[in-house]
């Protein structure tokens, strides 16, 4: 029986001669596998609505287990500045498989379909990538079965910083208890207070900022460390986006050696 619905496509992969499979968290059921036959011929009609990262809202038929099919799709919002963007495409594509990850399959989730718009509206406004990464990845935790205590150190109700983060403890040391972890993290305060805001605060509330690239770094560094300790998930998109942050961290440092050189040469030139 076919039927009208709105979803968001995660991905897509060939499936025998020029058929494809797309999977599609729709609105009300949940992440579902379509099957759409001849989808890799040119000019096939589902082209534009079976891309990666974008919203649509389609016609088709549902199924409460196997494969569902689509028949028709209008655009509802293709994400332009997402798709154009290598960066922005390599954090929404990570965030997609991790949302993924998190979600059962063929079950209403209502929770992650709006944190995953909210995510894509907010990275095609080109807000803060990193920021809006670590909000997702935090979210997600307890839905992986991990609760991390942020607001006060684990021995005292001390609220106010410096932290450092525990992992053996799950939770946060002050600084009269560094000691009672022998094996914490050593990340900056700073990206621990970071980290301590995005779980307090709505997605909205997330603003462009400019953070220094090291404490960027320290964050990622932070959330790592947490999600290989507790949730272990291997995804290519993760590595894909390790690699690019790695560029642009080598590029960073080029750049700021270059711009100290001119410096240094200017300043010897005035003298
Ligand atoms: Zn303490």
């Amino acid at each position: 029986m076919n039927e009208s619905f709105e979803g968001i496509v995660l991905f897509k992969r060939p499936y025998r001669d020029n058929d494809a499979l797309v999977k599609i968290f729709t609105e009300d059921k949940g992440t579902k596998m379509f099957f759409v036959k001849g989808l890799n011929k040119p000019n096939h009609p589902l082209m534009s609505y079976t891309l990666p990262l974008t919203k649509n809202q389609y016609i088709g038929t549902i199924n409460q287990q196997g494969l569902s099919f689509l028949r028709e799709g209008q655009s509802l919002s293709m994400y332009r500045h997402i798709q154009m963007d290598v960066d922005l495409q390599a954090y929404a594509a990570y965030i997609v498989q991790l949302i993924d990850s998190a979600t059962a399959d063929n079950e209403p989730h209502a929770t992650n379909y709006q944190l995953l718009e909210h995510v894509l509206d907010k990275l095609n406004q080109q807000l803060a990538p990193q920021l809006i990464t670590t909000y997702v990845e935090l979210f997600l935790l307890p839905q992986f079965g991990t609760h991390i205590n942020l607001d006060h150190c684990l021995y005292c109700d001390e609220t106010k910083g410096p932290f450092d983060m525990s992992l053996r403890h799950q939770g946060l040391l002050c600084s009269k208890h560094y000691h009672m972890d022998e094996f914490r993290l050593r990340i900056h305060p700073n990206a621990i207070y970071i980290v301590q805001q995005l779980h307090r605060y709505a997605l909205k509330h997330i603003q462009s900022v400019n953070l220094d690239p090291n404490l960027l770094s320290e964050l990622r560094r932070l959330m790592d460390e947490i999600y290989k300790e507790f949730v272990g998930l291997r995804l290519r998109s993760k590595s894909y986006l390790d690699q690019l942050e790695k560029i642009h961290d080598e590029a960073n440092l080029l750049k700021s050696m270059r711009e100290k050189n001119k410096k240094d040469n200017q300043e010897q030139a005035d003298k």
